[in-house]
């Protein structure tokens, strides 16, 4: 596992080098997901239970963003994947530059999906485009129904939607089919999966989902 900490330098265009990225991905025929959310809605969680789920069946690696910590870097790693974590000292997202440097901890010639945690953020991560195949919005049901809307933009670039902590519905103020309604309303081809990291629920489903996808994208 590598840590790497990136001070602010060069403004290179940010599309420019998510153009570099997303080539040198298809280069290396790689499936690569920019997962987004609020701080805490359960992204590392869903890639522990999504990584536990795929072992054996197709090889992962991870990019951590975080604004402090390799916390979340220690968690992946422990499960035997590739993980690097990028620290972004307070900045409030990740930027394609960032995701270029963290690649040349990685031999990408043995990976076939890569996850990559974006800081939790629902603001500006929609912005930057890291040269994924796609963005994974997840929210947990103890955010409320009314989110998609609040943050339409990430919602809108986003090309799935993880509802997660579904096992937390009966003790939170949280209306399951309006979140669904609000995230729809807002992007209608959104692939809405509810999982739970606590129960495992789901998590099957939106494996098999990504598994499928990675070898017949549509
Ligand atoms: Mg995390
Ligand atoms: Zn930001």
């Amino acid at each position: 596992m590598s840590v790497i900490t990136i001070e602010r330098k060069i403004l290179e265009k940010n599309d420019e080098v998510a153009g570099r990225n997303r080539a040198l991905f298809a280069e290396h025929d790689l499936f690569v997901l920019n997962v987004v959310s609020s701080p805490g809605s359960g992204k590392t969680s869903i890639l522990e239970r999504t990584i536990e789920q795929l072992r054996g069946k197709v090889s992962l690696a991870v990019i951590e963003g975080d604004v402090q910590t390799d916390i979340d870097a220690q968690r992946v790693a422990r499960l035997g994947v590739p993980a690097v974590q990028i620290v972004t000292r307070g900045g409030c997202h990740l930027e394609a530059n960032l995701v270029h440097e963290a690649l040349k901890n990685i031999e990408l010639q043995n990976i076939r999906i890569l996850i990559i945690e974006n800081v939790g953020n629902l603001v500006c991560p929609a912005n930057y485009d890291l040269g994924e195949a796609m963005k994974v919005v997840v929210i947990s049901t103890t955010e409320g129904d009314d989110k998609p809307l609040k943050y339409p933009n990430m919602f809108c670039f986003a090309s799935v939607l993880l509802i997660n902590k579904i096992d937390l519905l009966p003790y939170v103020n949280c209306n399951i089919e309006q979140l669904r309604l609000n995230a729809l309303s807002i992007n209608p081809n959104l692939r809405v999966f509810e999982t739970s990291c606590t129960t495992g629920v789901g998590i099957q489903t939106w494996c098999e989902w990504l598994l499928q996808h990675t070898t017949h994208p549509e």
